[in-house]
């Protein structure tokens, strides 16, 4: 079960807070629909990867910069 809230708030477009295991996503703060959904399914990341493997943020951010470049990556064109 998702714990993304939809919630006007905060200076950004959303934000996952590991202590309680629940995040936001804010649609005053995105730019579009297909950022507001980007953002939701940004912060279902960090929910998901905090639930199951206790990852931080930070590792989060590299876990999501790798799949997100995974085509460069794979290609030579980026190196970790
Ligand atoms: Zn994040």
């Amino acid at each position: 079960m998702s714990v993304i809230d939809i919630d006007v708030r905060g200076e950004d477009s959303g934000e996952y807070y590991p202590s309680t295991r629940r995040g936001y996503a804010n649609p005053a703060k995105c730019t579009n629909l297909d950022d507001f959904i980007n953002t939701i399914q940004h912060e279902n990341v960090h929910l998901i990867l905090d639930q199951e493997f206790g990852t931080t943020a930070e590792q989060d951010h590299w876990a999501l910069n790798i799949i997100e470049w995974s085509e460069e990556y794979l290609n030579g064109e980026k190196k970790l």
